[in-house]
C-alpha cells in the first residue's frame, strides 16, 4: 500500500503540473468575483483563486478569517497575472455585515458582481457524544449560514449588475462548496454533514426564489482532498505506513488535488455552464455512487 501510496502522489503531482502549466484561457473576462476561505496554502479556495486569475477575472474578492497567507495570494496573482485586481479581505463569511460589505464594495468599485464562490468552511471529528450544542450551531454557522448570505446578498448585488439587460434580467454564478458529507453519510460528525446537506439543499431551492434571472445557484460536493483541513488525517496516515489506505474506496483508487475541484467551480462560474442550475455537483472520482461507503 506504501508503493501504491507513492504511485499516487507522483501521479497528482504531474496532475498538478499539467493543470497549472495549462495556457491562460479567457473564461472569466470582465468578471467580478468573491472568493472565500482562500487563506490556506493547500486550499481548494487558493487553487480556484489562482485559476480565476489564469482565467482573466478582471477583479477577485479574495476573503478568509485568517489573514495569515493573504498578502502573499494578492502578491502571486498581482506578480503573475498584472492584469487581475485583487483585493484581499480578512473578514469571517458567515459575518453578515462583512458579506453585505464586499457586495457593496464590488458595486461601487466595478459596477458588478458576476461570481460569487462561497467556499469558506470548517470540519469537526468528533463522535456524536461529543457534539455540544454550540458546537453543532458553530459548524452550522460558519458552513451553511455563510452560504446563506453568498446567496442572500450575493443575489441582490447580481440583480444590479447590468441594468441595461433590464430590471428582470440579469445574471451570476453563485457556487457553494457542500462535500460527498452532504450527499451520503460517511465518516464525518454529525454537524459537519448536517451543514453540508443544508448547502445542497440551498443550492436546490435557491433558484426557485430567483426565478427569471440568470442568477445561478449550485453546489460542489468534494471528496477526500489534502488541504489543510484534512492535513492531520494525510500526515497521521503517513506517520502509520498507511497512506496508501487514503482514497482506496474510491472507484478511481485515489484522493484529489484542489485543483480538481477548482476546475469545476471554474464552468460553473463561466458562461459555459449558462443553463446549468440548483445542482450538486459532486467532484469525488465516483465515490457517492458506489456502495458500500465504509469500509
Ligand atoms: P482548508 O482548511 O485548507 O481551507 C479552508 C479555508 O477557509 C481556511 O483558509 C480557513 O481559514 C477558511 N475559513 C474557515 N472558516 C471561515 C470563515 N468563517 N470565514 C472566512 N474564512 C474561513 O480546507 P479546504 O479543504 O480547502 O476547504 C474548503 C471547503 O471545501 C470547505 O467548505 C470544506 O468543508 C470543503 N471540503 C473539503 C474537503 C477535503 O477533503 N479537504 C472535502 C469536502 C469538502
Amino acid at each position: 500500500s506504501e508503493e501504491f501510496y507513492n504511485r499516487t502522489v507522483s501521479r497528482l503531482q504531474k496532475l498538478q503540473s499539467h493543470l497549472e502549466s495549462a495556457p491562460r484561457g479567457s473564461r472569466l473576462k470582465g468578471k467580478v468575483c468573491i472568493i472565500t476561505g482562500v487563506g490556506s496554502l493547500k486550499g481548494i479556495g487558493r487553487a480556484s483563486a489562482l485559476l480565476f486569475a489564469h482565467e482573466g477575472a478582471q477583479h477577485l474578492y479574495l476573503i478568509d478569517f485568517d489573514e495569515t497567507n493573504l498578502p502573499n495570494l494578492k502578491s502571486t496573482i498581482e506578480g503573475k497575472y498584472p492584469d487581475v485586481k485583487v483585493t484581499a479581505l480578512q473578514a469571517d463569511a458567515s459575518d453578515e455585515a462583512a458579506i453585505v460589505g464586499v457586495c457593496k464594495q464590488a458595486l461601487q468599485e466595478e459596477g458588478r458582481l458576476d461570481v460569487f464562490f462561497a467556499n469558506a468552511g470548517i470540519a469537526t471529528a468528533l463522535p456524536i457524544d461529543s457534539v455540544t450544542p454550540e458546537a453543532f450551531m458553530n459548524t452550522l454557522r460558519i458552513n451553511t449560514l455563510s452560504c446563506f448570505l453568498a446567496v442572500k446578498y450575493g443575489s441582490a448585488a447580481m440583480a444590479k449588475t447590468n441594468p441595461s439587460r433590464g430590471k428582470e434580467y440579469s445574471g451570476g454564478s453563485i457556487i457553494l462548496t457542500a462535500s460527498v458529507a452532504g450527499i451520503r453519510s460517511g465518516a464525518g460528525s454529525v454537524d459537519y454533514s448536517a451543514s453540508k446537506a443544508a448547502v445542497n439543499s440551498l443550492a436546490q431551492v435557491a433558484p426557485n426564489q430567483l426565478t427569471k434571472t440568470d442568477i445561478r445557484v449550485n453546489s460542489v460536493c468534494p471528496g477526500l482532498i489534502e488541504t489543510g483541513m484534512t492535513s492531520n488525517t494525510f500526515d497521521y496516515a503517513r506517520a502509520r505506513g498507511t497512506a496508501g489506505k487514503l482514497g482506496q474506496l474510491n472507484p478511481m483508487g485515489r484522493y484529489a488535488v484542489p485543483e480538481e475541484i477548482a476546475n469545476v467551480a471554474l464552468f460553473l462560474a463561466s458562461d459555459d455552464s449558462s443553463y446549468v442550475n440548483g445542482q450538486n455537483w459532486a467532484v469525488d472520482g465516483g465515490l457517492t455512487s458506489t456502495l458500500p461507503f465504509m469500509p
